[in-house]
C-alpha cells in the first residue's frame, strides 16, 4: 500500500472494539465503506484512511508510523510497552483486568497467592502488579482460554479481562483483585508533521463533541412561571436554561441539557415543582 499523504487510523478488524470504533468514526462525520474482508478503506470526505488490523498489532503500527492514529484497549497498550501518545479515552470497550480464583479455594486477596501459579495473557502487566503488591507468584503465559487453567490444574488462579463476569461464573471462578480498569483509547504516534497535527486536532474536537453529547439529554417542558427559581436550581444547563413564555399567562416553557446519569432524579423533581409535558431528545453532538 503506497502512502498517499492521508492520515491513517488503525482500528480492530473484527472483535469487541470494532463496532464501537466504526460507530465513533461515523458519528465524527467520516464517510467510508467497511466490508468484513477489507483491510483498508478510504474516507470520502476527509484525507483519512482506515486500516483494519488485529488489536495486538495496532500499538506497534502506530509506533512505527505505519498508522498515525489507532484505537485499542488500554489493556493492550499497558502490556505492549510501545512508545505512543495516549490521546483520548473513548468511553467504550469497558472491562477490567482482574485476578480470579476457583470458588472453593480460600484465597481472599492477591497476598494469598504468594508461591502460587497465575495464568494470564498479560504477563508484563501482572508482573508489575505483583511487584507493587510484593507477591512472588509464578506467571503461566497462555494465549487464550485462560479461564480453564485452574480446572486443568495448570494454574491456581487467573488474571484475565472481565466485563460482565459471565465467563467466570460458568467456570466457577471469583474475582479477588482488580489489576486495572480498561477501556478503548485513541492513540497517536509521538512525532508528526504540522499538517497532520492540525487534522488530528480537528478529529479530537469531533471525538470529544460526540463523547460530550452521549453524556446528556435535551429536555423541554412546561411549568408555572412561579416554579422557575426552584427549577433553575435543578437544571443549571450549560450557562442557564432557555426560558420561553407560553401563550397561556402564568406559564413558561423551559429547555435545557440534563446529564444522563442523573436524568430520572431530575425529571421526578421537575414534576414535583409543577413541570408537565416533558419532552426528551438525545443530543447528537455537543461542542463546548
Ligand atoms: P483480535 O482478533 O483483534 O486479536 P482479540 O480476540 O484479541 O481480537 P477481543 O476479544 O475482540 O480481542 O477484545 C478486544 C478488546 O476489547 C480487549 O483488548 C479489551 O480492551 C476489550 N474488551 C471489552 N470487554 C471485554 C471482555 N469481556 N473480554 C475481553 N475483552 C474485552
Ligand atoms: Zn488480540
Amino acid at each position: 500500500m503506497k502512502p498517499n499523504g492521508a492520515l491513517r487510523i488503525a482500528i480492530q478488524k473484527s472483535g469487541r472494539l470494532s463496532e464501537g470504533s466504526l460507530g465513533l468514526l461515523r458519528q465524527m462525520g467520516l464517510q467510508f465503506e467497511s466490508y468484513q474482508d477489507r483491510l483498508f478503506a478510504q474516507c470520502r470526505n476527509m484525507p483519512l484512511d482506515l486500516l483494519f488490523l488485529r488489536d495486538d498489532d495496532i500499538p506497534e503500527y502506530v509506533q512505527d508510523s505505519v498508522a498515525d492514529l489507532g484505537i485499542v484497549g488500554s489493556n493492550v497498550l499497558d502490556e505492549c510497552g510501545m512508545d505512543v501518545e495516549r490521546l483520548l479515552p473513548l468511553d467504550f470497550g469497558f472491562c477490567s483486568l482482574s485476578i480470579a480464583v476457583p470458588e472453593q479455594e480460600p484465597y481472599k486477596s492477591v497476598k494469598d497467592l504468594d508461591g502460587k501459579r497465575i495464568a494470564t495473557s498479560y504477563p508484563e502487566t501482572l508482573k508489575r502488579f505483583l511487584k507493587v503488591k510484593e507477591v512472588s507468584a509464578e506467571i503461566v503465559l497462555l494465549k487464550g482460554c485462560v479461564e480453564i487453567a485452574p480446572a486443568l490444574q495448570v494454574a491456581d488462579a487467573i488474571c484475565d479481562l472481565v466485563a460482565t463476569g459471565s465467563t467466570l461464573r460458568t467456570n466457577r471462578l471469583n474475582v479477588i483483585e482488580t489489576v486495572s480498569k480498561c477501556q478503548a483509547i485513541l492513540i497517536g504516534k509521538k512525532k508528526t508533521t504540522e499538517n497532520k497535527k492540525s487534522l488530528i486536532e480537528k478529529l479530537l474536537l469531533r471525538a470529544r463533541g460526540v463523547q460530550e453529547a452521549r453524556k446528556y439529554k435535551y429536555i423541554m417542558f412546561n411549568a408555572p412561571s412561579k416554579a422557575l427559581e426552584p427549577i433553575k436550581k435543578l437544571i443549571p444547563g450549560c450557562k442557564s436554561p432557555t426560558v420561553l413564555s407560553l401563550a397561556e399567562p402564568g406559564f413558561i416553557a423551559i429547555h435545557s441539557m440534563v446529564l444522563e446519569e442523573s436524568f430520572w432524579e431530575v425529571v421526578e423533581k421537575i414534576r414535583e415543582c409543577g413541570g408537565t409535558d416533558i419532552l426528551v431528545s438525545p443530543v447528537e453532538k455537543f461542542i463546548r
